[in-house]
């Protein structure tokens, strides 16, 4: 079998099944990819040996009969999930050296079920940003290239090298995290499926929490299937998370039949923003007319508080940030500055949280601690929480109106070029307009790639779900993704 890192979860697994491949062939050929895909940035810490050892022994296990479906499956795994033994430094300097102990508990699920493991993925540093562009690794870079050009494109973020890795085949799969839009808009930016499951769907114990009451894990894989196999074994209840939600996790992918005849999809007028190009519009409606064709109804909504979801999210997430951030000080994981003689324990903390964050993460440690200053925590940061409960109920309406799912863009625009929006934070956050009202209400949300702008680069759709019910969003994105017909891969320069 040639390229057998092109392959999708559900071609492996068969072909696992039936003998026609190994996971150590699987497992070599993303290797070779990978080690031939530097130019990307995907890839922050390669985990080859390890990755040979967990094909031998997923070999062994899937002839042994009864494997589960992510068994002999090659993934990469985003850096701020922990993994037992293997750097987890969340891009950052602050964790340079850090080696944690102990395995979170999505990524021991995937290692359970016999998922291998190839190495850990580029990011945003703590997952803030939406480019890839804040990480101590360096950039990662989107494989695609607009037609007319060969500048280098973001990759989006926070989990670009995610979304890098996937769309370039250096991975079957990979895990990638969702605070605000991490999932979704890399996924819309690299032609690849995104899912951000229901708040409390995947356990965050082991995970660098960035903003806990927002951070959510989840799949980002080649096809819709993809993410309902590989979504289903992230999830389940973890008694080391308090917000792990004990709900049973259904078989996603038998629910995929793409029958989505009477569902009610609606369209929140909202989500269109001035200035956003032409195109994302036309792609909106196109989606929306394909829904309409495989027999769902199209109804017109409104969500009325979504104008003030971004400036929400960025007093609730920097806030969230700076107390979980604090646990950095050069004490108990990875850096410590230099002591000069006569410093004690305050220039200690002071010089390693100096060195050791970036910029984007400094600019939010001092936004969360502002906004919860005694003097501003009632007019920013309790504002900011009834807000979210406002944006919530717009949601909880229109639900219990008879809404199954919301159809909006995925990002406002195409990828961009990196060195483009960095220099301006506030154009930066603009990104996670359509994003963060999902991950404010606590719901699930799923990008698919939907078309190509006029440079050929991909453009994603949204679809956001009822709580718990991801199994009927992911038949409606399966819907959409088998009317969008979405193939087009880019094309290799790397
Ligand atoms: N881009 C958003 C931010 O910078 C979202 C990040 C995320 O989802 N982790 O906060």
């Amino acid at each position: 079998m040639p390229d057998l890192n092109k392959l999708t979860i559900a071609e492996a697994r068969d072909a696992l099944r039936k003998g026609d491949v190994s996971s150590v062939e699987l497992t070599q050929a993303c290797l070779s990819a990978i080690d031939a895909a530097d130019a990307l940035g995907a890839f922050a810490h390669k985990t080859p040996e390890l990755a040979m050892e967990r094909a031998t022994a997923a070999d062994a296990r899937i002839k042994a009969g009864d494997a589960p479906d992510m068994c002999g499956i090659p993934v990469g795994i985003k850096d701020l999930f922990c993994t037992e033994g293997v750097p987890s430094q969340a891009a950052s300097k602050i964790l340079e050296g850090f080696k944690p102990e102990y395995e979170s508990t999505v990524s021991g699920q995937l290692r359970d079920a016999g998922a291998v493991m190839l190495g850990k993925l580029n990011m945003d540093e703590f997952a803030m940003g939406s480019s890839n562009e804040t990480s101590v690794y360096g950039n990662a870079v989107n494989p695609w290239r607009a037609g007319n050009s060969d500048a280098a494109l973001t990759p989006g973020g926070s989990s670009g090298g995610s979304a890098s890795a996937v769309a370039a085949d250096l991975c079957l799969a990979a895990t990638g995290t969702d605070t605000g839009g991490s999932i979704r808009q890399p996924a819309a930016f690299t032609g690849t499926v995104g899912l951000k499951p229901t708040y409390g769907r995947c356990s965050r114990w082991g995970i660098v929490a960035f903003a806990s009451s927002l951070d959510q894990a989840g799949p980002m894989t080649k096809t819709v299937r993809d993410a309902a196999i590989m979504g289903a074994a992230m999830m389940g209840h973890d008694a080391k998370d308090s917000t792990s939600a004990d709900v049973p996790v259904p078989d996603f992918e038998a629910m995929l039949t793409g029958d989505i005849k009477g569902k009610v999809i609606g369209i929140p007028k909202e989500y269109r923003m001035d200035g956003m190009p032409d195109e994302i519009e036309t792609l909106w409606a196109k989606g929306t007319a394909m829904l309409r064709d495989a027999g769902a109804e199209i109804r017109d909504i409104s969500l009325p508080h979504t104008k003030y979801a971004l400036p929400t999210y960025y007093v609730i997430a920097p806030a969230e940030a700076s107390s979980n951030l604090a646990r950095y000080d050069g004490v108990r994981f990875g850096y410590r500055a230099e002591m000069a003689p006569g410093d004690g324990i305050t220039e200690m903390y002071e010089k390693t949280r100096a060195e050791g964050f970036g910029p984007e993460v400094k600019r939010r440690v001092m936004i969360g601690t502002y906004v919860l200053s005694a003097g501003f925590y009632d007019a920013y940061y309790n504002r900011a929480r009834r807000v979210r409960a406002l944006i919530k109920r717009d949601f909880d309406q229109v639900f219990a109106d008879g809404i199954d799912a919301i159809l909006t863009p995925a990002t406002p625009s195409a990828a961009f070029e990196l060195g483009q929006e960095v220099a301006d934070p506030v154009q930066m956050y603009l990104n996670d307009v359509f994003t963060v009202t999902v991950n404010l209400a606590g719901l699930p949300g799923v990008a698919v790639p939907t078309g190509l702008d006029r440079n050929g680069l991909p453009l994603g759709l949204q679809l956001i779900g009822r709580p718990w019910e991801e199994g009927d969003l992911l038949n409606t994105a399966y819907a959409l993704e088998q009317a969008a017909g979405f193939v087009e891969k880019p094309a290799r320069w790397w």
